[in-house]
């Protein structure tokens, strides 16, 4: 019995084996959240395979009605536009335009990495019948990495591919967003047709900024940083024995962290999209000068930032950085195409003026979203 009553004491907080009672915790959260991931999964795919289109349906609709905000649901009830309707046909014949330029455009990251690849494996070939060989493990290093680019942009492709969905909700916001939830489809709200009177210019880049957000799987990657943020809230809880206030303290600690770098993960996608975007509308032939100055409209529109658009993308300093950064190789890749007549802009120009004039952001992004 002594044995084991010193065993029972080793294992008391404060003993000198505590540290396995923490372990069998972590241990244990592990496998109950991973039970629970798995279940609710498999749930998910019983539920699409028994009758896919009709999920589909399920999903937009349960979109549709968010896109409305509380105030507007109680005047108005919330439907889609047909797509017979004018608004939905302009929606729908720029967003075809955008589509086949985004595919277009991974297509060329693509094919440009594969010449990559192929440059350094010859490279490789070369150094390694020449020692010292540091110049082939180079090469063979480069080619990996290309060759982990080429595996993004392939997952870029295939979420590209398929049927591309516009849902025009008749809601008076000014707004536009996608979700990982439904992939291929992007909502535009009727306030943002109607109220930012749009060109086809401008309509587009709004267009191309969500697509790429889809392109790139911001939102997916959004979910699993939250996941991962909650993972790591469970596994510090998990290891502190609960005292109280200690506990409060490094949640709320820790809460707060999360938010910071969510807010910081963001940022990074806006400026993503709105780098793609530019790059696709260019692509398909619109204007990237009336495309970029889309961005200012909001806010002239709206000066007091209180559109849902604005709210999820206000108009940051760093995100039009980005864009001037590389308005040189956007200017000569819309130059090169010469059936588009883009000779006459002047990118650079324009997006300085904007970045001159754009204030720091005043007010925090709130739901709903657009993404
Ligand atoms: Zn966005």
């Amino acid at each position: 019995m002594a044995p084991f009553t010193t065993l029972i004491a080793r294992l008391q907080p404060g003993g000198s084996w505590s540290w396995v009672r923490r372990a069998y915790r972590v241990a244990r959260l592990g496998g109950i959240t991973v039970a629970i991931y798995g279940a609710g999964k498999t749930a998910g795919h019983i539920e699409v395979l028994a009758d896919p289109d009709g999920m589909r349906r399920q999903l937009v609709h349960s979109f549709v009605e968010r896109s409305f905000d509380p105030g507007e649901r109680r005047t108005m009830t919330p439907a889609v536009h047909d797509e017979w309707s004018a608004l939905h046909r302009r929606v729908s014949s720029v967003g075809a335009r955008i589509v086949v330029a985004a595919r277009e455009h991974v297509a060329a990251q693509r094919s440009e990495l594969r010449r990559r690849i192929a440059q350094l494996a010859r490279e490789a070939q070369l150094a390694s019948d020449a020692p010292p060989s540091s110049q082939a493990a180079r090469a063979a290093e480069d080619a990996d990495e290309a060759r982990a680019q080429d595996a993004y942009w392939a997952a870029a492709e295939r979420r590209l591919s398929g049927q591309w969905q516009w849902v025009v909700t008749n809601s008076q916001a000014v707004n536009a967003f996608v979700t990982p939830y439904c992939p291929r489809c992007v909502f535009v709200l009727e306030g943002l047709l109607t109220q930012l009177q749009p060109t086809d210019d401008e309509l587009a880049m709004v267009i191309a900024h969500e697509l790429a957000h889809q392109l790139h799987d911001h939102g997916s990657r959004t979910l699993q940083h939250g996941v991962e943020g909650a993972l790591l809230q469970l596994l510090v809880l998990s290891l502190l024995d609960p005292t109280g206030l200690l506990e409060l303290a490094v949640s709320a600690t820790m809460q707060l962290g999360s938010y910071v770098s969510r807010r910081q993960f963001d940022r990074e996608c806006e400026a993503e999209a709105d780098a793609t975007g530019l790059d696709i509308v260019t692509r398909a032939c619109f204007d990237p000068v009336a495309a970029a100055r889309m961005m200012s409209k909001f806010v002239e529109l709206d000066p007091d930032r209180s559109s849902a658009w604005l709210r999820s993308h206000p108009l940051a300093a760093t995100r039009l950085k980005r864009l001037l950064s590389q308005s040189g190789r956007i200017e000569a890749d819309a130059r090169a195409r010469e059936h588009c007549a883009h000779e006459q802009l002047d990118l650079r120009a324009a997006l300085r003026a904007l970045y001159e004039r754009s204030a720091p952001p005043t007010v925090a992004p709130s739901a709903p979203r657009g993404s």
